[in-house]
């Protein structure tokens, strides 16, 4: 791991995307922002419309989307250091809670840093009470990096064993953002496929049995074709390594994102080979910004039984839990924290009480960014952990009971301002999109 560019920034960061800044920073782009999240803001705020255009062409390798995920160093690469809110990494913020205790075998966690090195994501997850984790291998923004030490790979193993993670069933990796299967430039492909088995074989050395990416994106090339290439790369993986199971994320955009229909995923299934190997991973916020409802009990029921029916539960290995700051079908990726998000928490207790869903990884990666008293911008580990016992006291809970109807407004409330900000920025981009079709300019068409 590179130990001291990886120490001074945060290995994941589930705050704010780079599109809001760029929105707020200028709102003659907001259209071409929302649905460009990988940028930095200075690119996404540029005006140059074309130019970004041949940009993404000229750089297809970045993927689409996920802005919640999307690292800080991305979007700052000089960042200075954050503060931390709690000075002590180690310092218990939450107990875990023994899975047997609750009803159902629910395994709540969060996407961890690694920082430092593998092993680090087990005290991370240790640290916030959490029963699942999911972390980065390597840093998930450069090509380069140097192998695993085996050090790291003991301390990770000795780490599970201790503290009882299993990482063939619990840890979900996420993968590179740089990576693209779907990419058709030969030396490109190659670059991604590299990373992406190197990424896989680390899996294996550290025993661990899923491993989440997203898909990728056409470029502007057929989706068949690239769902093709997808296909292939993953039949090459799999061939190269022995046991690790490639999870498709759903997403949440549109155009040229792969991933964001049920349709999808199942298409890309289709064409693997050992289907042993392959699973989907549900991001509840990307799959509500791409119109899959699951606030109610009906709608959580139609979203289900609509992904039972086109991809199977079979390939069903983990969920991100994720709120949505942007409303349904938006194709806005903006994770919230659970319950202050148009989702709102009746989907989570949807999900933490399905049995279907018993014993799978399923893995927070929600904001944790908060201003400190000093101004600056400071982690607070606090929240996932109480996110964690949060989720878990649904498990059984009575959706229609006055516990649950408290929490469930209580949230929303806090939420209210976010959510209503956001709504305004869709409904502009709706507006303007609707203007530009009135005048037949041959909108821009998305699928
Ligand atoms: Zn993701
Ligand atoms: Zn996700």
């Amino acid at each position: 791991m590179a130990r001291t560019s990886s120490r001074r920034k945060p290995a994941v960061d589930y705050s704010e995307s780079p599109a809001t800044k760029a929105e707020a920073a200028t709102s003659s782009t907001t259209a071409k922002a929302t649905t460009r999240v990988e940028e930095p803001p200075s690119k996404a705020a540029s005006k140059a419309t074309a130019k970004a255009a041949a940009k993404r062409k000229a750089e297809p390798e970045a993927v689409e989307s996920d802005s919640g995920e999307v690292p800080r160093a991305a979007k700052r690469p000089k960042a200075k250091a954050k503060t931390k809110a709690k000075g002590d990494d180690s310092m218990p913020l939450a107990e875990r809670t023994a899975v047997a205790s609750l009803g159902k075998a629910m395994y709540i966690g969060a996407h961890v840093s690694a920082a430092g090195g593998v092993n680090n994501s087990v005290t991370n997850a240790m640290q916030i009470g959490a029963n699942s984790f999911a972390l980065f291998l390597k840093s998930q923004r450069k090509w380069d990096n140097p192998p695993m030490s085996a050090e790291a790979r003991d301390l990770f193993l000795g780490g599970c064993k201790d503290h009882g993670y299993s990482a063939a069933q619990h840890a979900l990796p996420h993968g590179s953002y740089l990576v693209n299967l779907a990419q058709s430039d030969a030396t490109k492909a190659a670059q991604a496929y590299k990373s992406f088995v190197d990424d896989l074989q680390r899996c294996e050395q550290l025993g661990i049995g899923l491993y989440n990416f997203h898909p990728g994106s056409t470029l502007g090339d057929t989706r068949p074709a690239a769902i093709g290439r997808i296909a292939a790369q993953l039949n090459s993986s799999h061939r190269e390594t022995k046991t690790v199971v490639t999870v498709l994320e759903n997403m949440a955009g549109s155009g040229n994102v792969i991933g964001s229909t049920w349709e999808d995923l199942r298409d890309i299934i289709d064409l693997v080979e050992d289907k042993d190997r392959v699973g989907v991973c549900i991001d509840t916020c990307h799959a509500f910004a791409a119109g899959y409802d699951l606030r109610t009990n009906e709608a959580f029921k139609t979203t289900m039984e609509s992904f039972e029916k086109t991809v199977s539960f079979k390939y069903l290995k983990a969920f991100h839990l994720n709120d949505s700051k942007a409303p349904l079908g938006s194709n806005r990726d903006l994770h919230a924290n659970i319950g202050t998000g148009f989702l709102g928490l009746r989907a989570f207790h949807s999900i933490v009480n399905d049995d279907t869903f018993r014993g799978m990884p399923m893995v927070l990666e929600t904001p944790i960014d908060r201003k400190g008293a000093d101004g600056k911008t400071v982690e607070d580990k606090q929240i996932w952990a109480d996110e964690i016992k949060l989720l878990e006291s649904l498990v059984g809970m009575d959706p229609e009971g006055d516990d649950f109807r408290a929490k469930e407004a209580g949230l929303q409330a806090t939420g209210a301002g976010e959510r209503s900000r956001i709504q305004d920025q869709v409904d502009k981009k709706s507006a303007k999109d609707a203007k530009k079709g009135s005048r037949g300019a041959g909108g821009k068409k998305t699928q």
